[in-house]
């Protein structure tokens, strides 16, 4: 596919005519249709999945991207992902790539372009190579272990994924930081109707040889785990026997040994047993101890796999006390100590409306709306802001601020988290109702809360919704969440007595996984909330991305088919709305498309003035704190070619002097 023919549409939003949402969602679906999936708003790259593999990818594009500046080639990610590496590089800044998007939209595989790109590009050398390696292979662990299909996405996310990389000053990767954030637990019990659990489980039963099935005491068949008994074991165009292999060479490339290795499978296969294992009687959350368990010889292998007597492991299932699991797991590779620069990738799991919502989906949403923030701070709201400052005359474009969703969740007294956390640790008898029933009397009035008792509810008379549920007006549309579970799920307790006797298990892999099992570490403290871990990651988590400078890639689902070419408007446009993407055109093309402080302006370009070089002239611009900048009204294609040549034809003496353009 040749990069330099003439454009399909516009290639710049910023360049429609007219400019208003039809038309934007023809040029995304005209270019849709020849197979153009990338469009830019200025700098943001929106993306349409296209469900199928585009010659795109390739080293010659790569090449090709590294050689042009932004606007030069067609929009692309590999463009945005220059950019960034390039500002990181000779400009010191760090970076943040910000992934946005619904489940299925394409945000992991936007990661991985920008991942291979910039590896493709940074450094070269044996030690920088086996860094990049590492970069790379951390995708198909996290994926095999944290990937499930759903009804949305054959891959989907099931946890957030933040990942720093860090290079040296020369640009070279060092290594890399991830953070994790909460993942979907409760998908290893229980998936929903045409869904997978997690797919390592798959993998390793379709992927093990027979020896290895035999060492695990597996069988291959996936209807013998109660675990994987849902309708679906496999997926269309999924390999699980060959992931599997690209997992475990994966996995070793990270740094795992062979034994390492042995033991995360052998810990699979344990959850896989343990599946299984059946009770006489459930399991109770509300303290009222279980009974026994009647597969004496399942529970015997078990016990024998995790190397703990059978009788104890019996007595841990059966019974319960207090204590959490880690959400947050960071691994560091190979980092040295020298200066830093940080490109930071966000791919997090998309927002999502299923037709039964409940704590996992809720958390999910909160994430989405503070990306959604981060995005509407930046670009709608911090933008304008700009212009007011620096006097310029300015008509303002609405848009909407989701700021009082995110606030209604997280406020930190008066907040849906905060009171489902105050269910929590309430003395007294407390139920999900309970919670329920706090969230009515606080919230009835909210403009973007409903319930059965609320009075937009029966405004509206919305017969729909079930007694135990409640719906949050979201910036990307409505969700009504079923209450049942959020209780249980936010407190996440695991049976403290389960903690202590995995902790003895002599297979060291599952031991180290429960070090509050350890008798030396036990405390009586209750350990925070889900909900409230999963706050504070997200607010570290912003301050991290509020620290860098964003880069954005807006995805767009198609079709609710996951099929090939087809471009379905009513669904586009549902998300160009709440994207926000006509805002942001708007915003951008009365704006100013190229800023620079004075003094980085000057640092770099006064040698082309004779007024600047040698450095005696005239420096008085520089005490001004404002920008250099050209307006969008200008910005034709021509203007456009004009902003690449910025550096070669600015008359430099004239920006000095303020009087251009
Ligand atoms: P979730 O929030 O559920 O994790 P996601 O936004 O991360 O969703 P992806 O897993 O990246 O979605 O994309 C879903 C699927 O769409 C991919 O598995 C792939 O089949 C297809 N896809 C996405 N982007 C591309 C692309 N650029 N080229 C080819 N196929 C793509
Ligand atoms: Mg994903």
């Amino acid at each position: 596919m040749p990069l330099l023919e003439g454009p399909v549409g516009v290639e710049d939003l910023i360049l429609l005519e007219p400019l208003d949402e039809e038309s934007l969602i023809k040029n995304l679906q005209l270019r849709y249709e020849n197979k153009e999936i990338y469009t830019y708003i200025g700098n943001v790259v929106i993306s349409v999945n296209p469900y199928q593999q585009l010659p795109i990818y390739g080293p010659e594009f790569i090449a090709k991207y590294r050689d042009y500046t932004f606007y030069e080639l067609k929009p692309h990610i590999y463009a945005l992902a220059n950019v960034a590496y390039q500002s990181l590089k000779d400009r010191d800044r760090d970076q943040c790539i910000l992934i946005t998007g619904e489940s299925g939209a394409g945000k992991t595989e936007a990661s991985k372009l920008v991942m291979s790109y910039v590896a493709a590009v940074c450094g070269k050398g044996e030690q920088v190579n086996s860094v990049k390696e590492q970069l790379l292979q951390s995708n198909p662990v996290l994926e095999a272990f944290g990937n499930a299909k759903t009804i949305r996405n054959n891959n989907s996310s099931r946890f957030g994924k933040y990942m720093d990389i860090e290079f040296d000053f020369k640009g070279s990767p060092l290594g890399g930081v991830i953070t994790n954030y909460l993942l979907e637990k409760s998908r290893v019990v229980k998936q929903l109707k045409g869904e997978r659990n997690f797919h390592i489980f798959y993998q390793l039963l379709a992927g093990a040889d027979a020896q290895l099935l035999k060492a695990l005491k597996l069988e291959e068949d996936t209807s013998v785990y109660g675990y994987l008994n849902g309708e679906v074991s496999k997926v269309n165009g999924m390999d699980d026997a060959s992931n599997f292999r690209a997992v475990q060479h994966a996995m070793s490339v990270i740094g795992f040994s062979e034994e390492e290795i042995r033991q995360v499978l052998e810990v699979t296969a344990l959850v896989l047993k343990l599946g299984n294992v059946k009770l006489t009687d459930e399991f109770q959350a509300n303290g009222i101890p279980a009974s026994g368990i009647c597969d004496g010889k399942g529970i015997q292998e078990i016990g024998e796999m995790m190397g703990l007597n059978s009788t104890e492991l019996e007595r841990a299932l059966c019974s319960r006390t207090m204590e959490t699991g880690k959400e947050k797991v960071v691994t560091v590779l190979n980092v040295t100590q020298v200066r830093k620069k940080v490109m930071g990738v966000l791919d997090i799991y998309g927002f999502e409306i299923l037709e039964d919502n409940s704590f996992e989906q809720f958390v999910i949403n909160y994430c989405n709306e503070r990306l959604q923030q981060v995005f509407i701070e930046l670009t709608l709201k911090e933008e304008q802001e700009e212009y007011k400052r620096e006097g310029i005359p300015w008509t303002k474009v609405e848009y909407f601020d989701n700021g009082i969703i995110c606030n209604l969740i997280e406020h930190s007294q008066r907040g849906i988290l905060a009171m489902l956390d105050e269910e929590c640790l309430r003395p007294g008898v407390v139920s999900d109702s309970t919670f329920l029933a706090k969230l009515n009397q606080l919230f009835s009035k909210h403009s973007h809360y409903e319930s059965k008792v609320s009075q937009n509810a029966q405004r509206q008379y919305d017969r729909t919704m079930g007694l135990s549920c409640f719906r949050i007006n979201h910036y990307a549309g409505k969700v009504t969440y079923n209450v049942t579970g959020f209780i249980d799920k936010n407190n996440d307790l695991l049976f403290r007595d389960l903690s202590q006797t995995m902790w003895k298990a002599q297979h060291p892999l599952l031991k180290s996984l429960f070090p509050e099992g350890n008798p030396k570490e036990a405390s009586l403290k209750r350990p925070p909330t889900a909900g409230t871990q999963f706050k504070n990651s997200v607010a570290v988590l912003m301050k991290n991305l509020y620290s860098k400078n964003p880069n954005y890639i807006r995805c767009i689902k198609p079709n609710d088919q996951q099929q090939q070419g087809r471009f379905t408007s009513e669904m586009v446009t549902v998300q160009a709305r709440y994207l926000g993407l006509l805002e942001n055109v708007r915003v951008r093309r009365a704006g100013y498309a190229f800023r620079q402080g004075y003094k980085p302006f000057l640092e770099r370009y006064r040698l082309l003035s004779r007024s600047t070089w040698p450095p005696a002239g005239p420096q008085a611009c520089l005490d001004r704190s404002s920008q250099v900048s050209i307006p969008n009204a200008l910005l034709s294609t021509q203007a456009q070619k004009f902003l690449l040549n910025l550096k070669k034809n600015l008359p430099s003496t004239k920006v000095l002097d303020n009087t251009w353009p």
